[in-house]
Order: structure tokens, then C-alpha cells, then sequence
């Protein structure tokens, strides 16, 4: 029954999965402009006050990025992040520090190169997508095949592409709730299956992202079962450009491509949490996340420092403001998000029997460092009302209310499967995708005033939530 449950809802994972803001989500959604509020209940007052007037989620983010750096899923960086995690927890006052391990596929990515041969000699800038298989040694040396974007690969006739390297070209629309990565990232996703399917040695995709800089955007790949494995990077958005010119001319290309990608075997990986435990129901919980591990290219400073310094900032300002919680506040980091929301599904599985049924409200913050805009309700009438009611507590933050069926975040996904209510607080990601999964995403591209409005806005969402009635669910 669990495995049913998990695979019918694999395929809205693999679309939301690594760190793009849930685009299913804001689809049909609503922005309401909260007008008229002049008064702020005193304890948002005093949360916010204190959130804005500091730099809790940044120094969090700076510590975790600067300490540790990139936190691959299952490396021994990402150990390093855990315990990092642990100390961090506790020397902020968490209390029922835990971290709960489970295994992981781990990969490396390898050396990697790529040039075009004819017509003439140019350098590629790549980087194998994650889970990619190698090339042979020595590389691949073929001719290509363009295909202007993933659906033509689709629609192409089976076979006929024996022999070749496949170029999947798409530029990938800028949009401020990353409404063009789910499309975008179907190439990155399913490139080399479609390909290996029509006999395809190897695959090139034009990166997953908005920006103009010659770094490659890596992130997870999938291969469909039974089809022969094949290896798949992805070139700048110039290099992309640079070829797109060149089969426009009508020349035929001959590109060689070496990527020495490889998976390392089963590794440990883990989720670490802590929690403010509640005066009056410390049995409800209302769990806040951000994973921990990030691709290994950068430093993982927006993807996902950012959420995890602004989710521990959040309970950190809770605690010094001296309010105490009804409910439970759980800070959850996730691990191994990136390769397939591994944490999450590892979360739900785990307490599944155990409190599962005590989630009263989950959210996770996963897209980046920029200002958030919207309060997004979740599912239910219920649900919806309850967050409605705490609209104009967030007005003085710039945040109008979002009317949709928000599924909390990526490692929310599992829990949003299983029932647990969510909410999502929907951040500015208009450069997200510039920076996303490159060697760019690093600290400094972090603005401290905008972490601060993060860290209030979740201050802000805890405490009512805690101090809500409502149970945020239909039944
Ligand atoms: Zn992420």
C-alpha cells in the first residue's frame, strides 16, 4: 500500500524535485491584495520586530556555506552538515535534537570536458547531470542530432539516431514564481531515456535556467528502466546559443564529449531536527523544513542554505522573544533532496506510525534568499479559511495572500500524500534560476534585509499556527 502510494505520486515529485518552486501549485492560484490593515496583534509585532532588526537566518546560512560548503546527498560533506546541524540546534536552545539516517545512491561527478570538433574547433563549457553514467574513456565522438526542444525528441520515430550524440536545445522562460522549470526540466529529466531509446550514444541539453553566463546548470537525471543507460550533460546557456547558430547555418557538427560521472555505491544520508517544544498541546506539530544538502558545483547558498538558515532563524526568533508556543515547533533539515526528495519520502516512512497524524501544518522553505510576496493556503476548506484568517498579520511584511492548493515544498510532497495540511510562503525566485545548481550559487548573492523578511514572515506563521485552534484539515 505504501509503495503504491509513493509511486502514484512520483511522477508530481520528479516535476517538483530539486528546488524549483512548485509550478503545479501556482497554476491556478489567486493573489488577494490585503488592504486596510492598520493594527498588528502584538506578539507579530514583537517576532517581526525582532526577525527585521537582526541577522539570524543569514549568520545561520553564512556559518553552514562558509563551514561546510557544497553538501552533496550522501557524501561525507553532508555528514559534516548533520552534525554541523546538531551543534547548531543545539546552540541555539533546540530542544529533542535528532537525527534520523537512511540510505542513499551516491555519485561523483568526475572530470568532464566537452569540445566541438567540426565544423570548427570550440570549446564547450558542461557538466554532467546528476546520476549521468561516463562516457567510455577517452570520451564520445559523434556526430549530433538537433532537436529544438525535449518534445521533439518525443515525437521523433524510434531508432534512427544510432551512432549520435542528441542536442536538446529550449531556453527556459524568467518567471517570478519559477512557473518555467517544470517544462524546462522535462529534458534534464528524461533527455537520456528518450534518446537511448532512438539509439542515441550520449546527450547534450542546453542547462535548466535564465541566466547568460557560460556556468552549466547541473541537477538530477532519471533513466527509465530497460533501456540501455547513456551519459547526459548540460552546456551554458552561451555555449547552447553558440551551437544553436551553427546548426541554423545548415553545417553538420561533430562533437567529442568525456564526462566521467559515476555512481559511488550506497552512502548514509540523514535528516536532522529540533524542535521548541508546546506549553498547552506539545503532541501537535507544526513542522518547518529546508534540506540540507545541496549540489556540488556552488556552496548550496541559495539552494538550500538560505531555507535552512531562514527555518532555524524563524524558531530562533520564536525563543528570543520570550513567547512560548501552544504546539510543537519541529525544524526539520532535510537530507538528500536533491537526487529525489529522499529525505522527504525517508520522513514520511518514519513516522508514518509514529506522529504522523500529529502534523497539524508543514511547510518547507526551499527557493532561494529573495523577499517573499505571497501566503499560499494549502488544501481544504478548512485549511483555507485558517490561513485566510492570518492574512493581514502578514501585510506589513508585503505579503498578500495566495488562494491555491500549495503542497508545502519538495520534502513536503510525501507528507502532503499522507494527509498532513500545508501552507507555502512563496518567495521572489525572478533570478533563482540564474544562480540554481551552478558553481554561482554561493553566500554572497544572499541579501541580508531580504533573509530578514523570511525569517519574520516564518516567526509570524509558527506563532499563529500555534496559537491557532484549528487542526487545518477537512476532517
Ligand atoms: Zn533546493
Amino acid at each position: 500500500m505504501i509503495v503504491f502510494k509513493y509511486s502514484s505520486i512520483a511522477v508530481l515529485a520528479l516535476l517538483l524535485a530539486s528546488c524549483g518552486q512548485a509550478t503545479k501549485e501556482t497554476q491556478n492560484s489567486t493573489q488577494v491584495a490585503i488592504e486596510n490593515v492598520t493594527t498588528q496583534n502584538p506578539e507579530i509585532k514583537t517576532l517581526t520586530d525582532i526577525a527585521l532588526s537582526g541577522h539570524h537566518g543569514y549568520n545561520i546560512t553564512r556559518s553552514l556555506t562558509t563551514e561546510i560548503g557544497a553538501r552533496p546527498a550522501g557524501s561525507a560533506n553532508e555528514a559534516k552538515a548533520r552534525k554541523w546541524a546538531e551543534a547548531k540546534f543545539s546552540e541555539l536552545g533546540f530542544k529533542n535534537i535528532k537525527t534520523e539516517i537512511f540510505t542513499v545512491e551516491g555519485w561523483e561527478r568526475g572530470l568532464e570536458s566537452a569540445q566541438i570538433i567540426s565544423p570548427s574547433t570550440q570549446n564547450l563549457f558542461v557538466t554532467a547531470l546528476g546520476g549521468s553514467v561516463a562516457t567510455p574513456k577517452g570520451g564520445i565522438q559523434a556526430p549530433v542530432v538537433y532537436f529544438k526542444d525535449f518534445e521533439s525528441l518525443k515525437t521523433a520515430p524510434e531508432g534512427g539516431l544510432d551512432g549520435k550524440i542528441v542536442y536538446i536545445s529550449g531556453k527556459m522562460k524568467r518567471a517570478r514564481d519559477g512557473a518555467g522549470y517544470g517544462i524546462a526540466n522535462m529534458k534534464r529529466r528524461n533527455g537520456a531515456s528518450e534518446a537511448s531509446k532512438r539509439g542515441a550514444l550520449a546527450v547534450l541539453i542546453r542547462s535548466v535556467g535564465t541566466d547568460s553566463h557560460r556556468f552549466p546548470h547541473t541537477g538530477q537525471m532519471r533513466y527509465a528502466p530497460d533501456l540501455k543507460k547513456i551519459p547526459i550533460g548540460a552546456i551554458s546557456a552561451p555555449d547552447a546559443d553558440q551551437l544553436d547558430r551553427i546548426f541554423t547555418s545548415g553545417k553538420d557538427v561533430v562533437i567529442k564529449l568525456e564526462l566521467g560521472a559515476h555512481s559511488t555505491g550506497d552512502k548514509i544520508s540523514g535528516n536532522v531536527m529540533g524542535e521548541i517544544v508546546g506549553t498547552d498541546h506539545p503532541e501537535d506539530i507544526i513542522l518547518i523544513g529546508a534540506h540540507l544538502d545541496s549540489w556540488d558545483l556552488g556552496t548550496g547558498a541559495i539552494d538550500d542554505g538560505a531555507g535552512v538558515g531562514i527555518v532555524m532563524g524563524a524558531a530562533q526568533v520564536l525563543m528570543q522573544s520570550g513567547l512560548k508556543p501552544k504546539r510543537t515547533i519541529r525544524v526539520v533539515l532535510f537530507g538528500s533532496e536533491e537526487i529525489g526528495l529522499k529525505g522527504g519520502f525517508a520522513y514520511a516512512k518514519a513516522h508514518k506510525f509514529t506522529d504522523l497524524d500529529r502534523h497539524v501544518l508543514a511547510t518547507e522553505s526551499d527557493f532561494g534568499a529573495g523577499k517573499i510576496y505571497g501566503l499560499q493556503t494549502g488544501k481544504g476548506e478548512v485549511n483555507q479559511a485558517a490561513i485566510r484568517a492570518f492574512a493581514s498579520e502578514f501585510k506589513f511584511l508585503g505579503i498578500d495572500l495566495i488562494e491555491g492548493e500549495s503542497t508545502g515544498g519538495p520534502d513536503i510532497i510525501p507528507l502532503d500524500a499522507e494527509g498532513v495540511p500545508t501552507i507555502r510562503l512563496n518567495q521572489d525566485g525572478i533570478d533563482y534560476f540564474d544562480l540554481h545548481h551552478t558553481p554561482d550559487d554561493t553566500f554572497d548573492k544572499i541579501d541580508p534585509d531580504d533573509m530578514a523578511q523570511n525569517v519574520a514572515a516564518y516567526a509570524s506563521l509558527i506563532w499563529l499556527a500555534s496559537e491557532s485552534s484549528s487542526k487545518f484539515k477537512d476532517k
